[in-house]
């Protein structure tokens, strides 16, 4: 039994007993895009939209703030680099085969080479489907 009281705890827990959690935050957008499977043998064939939901999952040490990234940097940078070439896009224009799981990864790059310290995407195409892109480890 802990003989500190609840708001003893709390001022403690933010010591550096903090150090062993990892912290991963969300950021969640979404864009309206066209596309086509030219593989598929289905009605993916043929062009047609999604309103694709996206997360974004970012991971790392604590900066000095208590924070692993200024939400409002993702913001910019998604406004600034993903939404100009996804919203209201023809996908197959920038990339050859615009699945799901290629156009998660094609995410997770880009916000990796921005350097943000992107640790997953997940792209839900549909309410029910998602691709998840994770590092491997
Ligand atoms: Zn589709």
């Amino acid at each position: 039994m802990s003989s500190f009281t609840t708001s003893e705890r709390w001022r403690w827990e933010e010591g550096p007993q903090m150090q062993p959690l990892r912290t991963e935050i969300s950021f969640e957008f979404t864009f309206q895009a066209a596309h086509t499977l030219p593989w598929h043998s289905g009605k993916c064939r043929n062009m047609h939209g999604h309103s694709y939901r996206c997360e974004l999952f970012f991971a790392g040490q604590l900066t000095d703030e208590g924070i692993v990234v200024d939400f409002d940097a993702v913001d910019s940078f998604v406004a600034g680099e993903l939404m100009p070439v996804l919203d209201h896009t023809y996908l197959n224009d920038s990339m050859p085969n615009p699945t799901a799981e290629l156009i998660a990864a094609r995410i997770f790059l880009i916000a990796d080479a921005a350097g943000l310290p992107i640790s997953g995407v997940r792209l839900w195409e549909t309410a029910t489907s998602s691709a998840i892109v994770r590092p491997t480890p």
